[in-house]
């Protein structure tokens, strides 16, 4: 074995030798979880991303790696290092993905993960510390309304009663999704954490950029600088009263008049935010009334809404949550309705390791790979190892088209830039005993 620290080049080069790895990976990917009607759809704690998670583990044994999993059937594909007792260095991402989504949206962090124990083996590397490639269940939070569901359930963090929700299309409840699928529900129920987060050197994640920075301004790679924390209302209501269209303005409780409203107050709020300099997004995906008791000659007794609001600062999130709740109470009054928001589903700010990044940024540029710093427009696998004091980094990968559509647009060729850069950071770190 070759303990000798190899250059950002020859990391390079061993990366760039993973390339047939790199698209048999990704091609396996598209076979296992193609959508008829387009795109790819690996829902959360179903065969598809349960087929995935093996056919990765088997092809993670063939690189020689350690292949485990856990109560809640995330997968650990682990180069093994010398010292077992040594904090790991772990990587990786999620493999579901969302309904019709793109091929590489949370699958880039896997790849690229095995991607770099292979090339640390083609380097002759034998690490001093493991080297864990985490395939993350369920990260998707439109399927169950919960975020980060496979790391934080790793990391003894769900919030209360997380197993009980039910997948909003299915009505599977995430217990019973966990049992099917391989894991230990009683154990995931009980909190049983996989590891403790002080066994952890750190968590990497290399994933597409979800906006249209990088394609615009010619960068192939982006170093995270913070993942926005959120507060979501997965599940709300307006509630008012059903009445004939010709009842007075005075008498009317009108739902859709004051989810309207709110729809308002809360882009206002946004506006507001972003001239102090405080960036911020808010988003009102769901806002329907029911199809079994409207009409065009009813006033709307009720209407249902989500509502997901981000940003990258933990007390403006707190001050945003409560100037919402402002909102809600001065609707309430004006327009004789009542908000039933439901559960209120919670991230906290995701705030990278600035050594890490500082590390990237120089391998990036010792390699002569474009690059900047770049908020997360979304939310990550890597917000809840950071949560629980792991030091974290992220890199994105230019992609043209958005994500979460089949339409992402990664290349290899920057796929396997950014990967190195990991790559590199991971041969110089594996090989120091801390
Ligand atoms: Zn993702």
């Amino acid at each position: 074995m070759n303990n000798e620290i190899p250059s950002s080049v020859q990391v390079m080069n061993a990366v760039e030798k993973q390339r047939a790895l790199a698209e048999k990976l990704f091609d396996t990917l598209v076979e296992l979880s193609r959508d008829p009607e387009g795109g790819v759809t690996r829902a959360p704690y179903s065969p598809e991303e349960t087929g995935i998670h093996k056919r990765f583990g088997e092809i993670a044994e063939e690189l020689g790696l350690k292949v485990t999993t856990d109560a809640m059937a995330n997968t650990y594909m682990t180069l093994q290092g010398s010292d077992p007792a040594a904090k790991k260095i772990m990587t990786g991402s999620h493999l579901d993905s969302v309904k019709q989504g793109g091929n590489f949206d949370g699958a880039a962090g896997v790849v690229a993960g095995l991607v770099a124990c292979a090339a640390l083996k083609e380097l002759g590397i034998r690490p001093h510390c493991d080297v864990s490639v985490m395939g993350v269940r369920a990260e998707e939070s439109a399927w169950f309304g919960v975020s980060y569901i496979g790391s934080r359930g790793a990391l003894g963090t769900l919030p209360d009663g997380a197993l009980n929700v039910k997948r909003v299309d299915s009505g599977l409840t995430l217990v019973d999704g966990i049992r099917n699928e391989g894991g230990d529900s009683d154990a995931a129920a009980a909190r049983k954490k996989t590891f403790e987060p002080s066994e952890l050197r750190c968590f990497l994640e290399l994933h597409i950029e979800q906006g249209p920075l990088l394609d615009r301004d010619g960068l192939p790679v982006g170093i995270c600088t913070a993942i926005p924390g959120n507060f979501r209302f997965p599940n709300a209501r307006v509630i008012g009263e059903y009445g004939h269209v010709g009842l007075l303005k005075a008498w009317r409780r009108d739902a859709v008049t004051a989810a309207s409203e709110f729809v308002v107050a809360m882009d206002e709020l946004w506006a507001q935010s972003e001239a102090d300099g405080k960036p911020m997004a808010c988003t009102i995906g769901v806002f329907s009334t029911d199809p079994e008791l409207h009409a065009m000659t009813k006033v709307p007794g009720e209407l249902n809404f989500t509502l997901d609001v981000r940003c990258y600062n933990s007390e403006h999130l707190k001050e945003l949550e409560e100037k919402t709740y402002e909102i809600i109470r001065a609707i309430e009054e004006r327009r004789k309705v009542r908000f039933e928001i439901g559960k209120t589903a919670r991230a906290a700010v995701g705030e990278m390791s600035p050594t890490i990044s500082s590390d990237f940024e120089r391998i990036a540029n010792e390699l002569k790979i474009p690059n900047c710093r770049l908020g997360s427009p979304a939310s990550h696998d890597s917000a809840a190892f950071a949560e629980a004091g792991v030091p974290t980094a992220m890199i994105f990968v230019r992609n043209a088209n958005g994500s979460h559509n089949p339409d992402e647009a990664m290349t290899i060729d920057d796929f396997l830039q950014a990967t190195a850069i990991m790559t590199k950071w991971i041969a110089d770190a594996s090989q120091q005993t801390i």
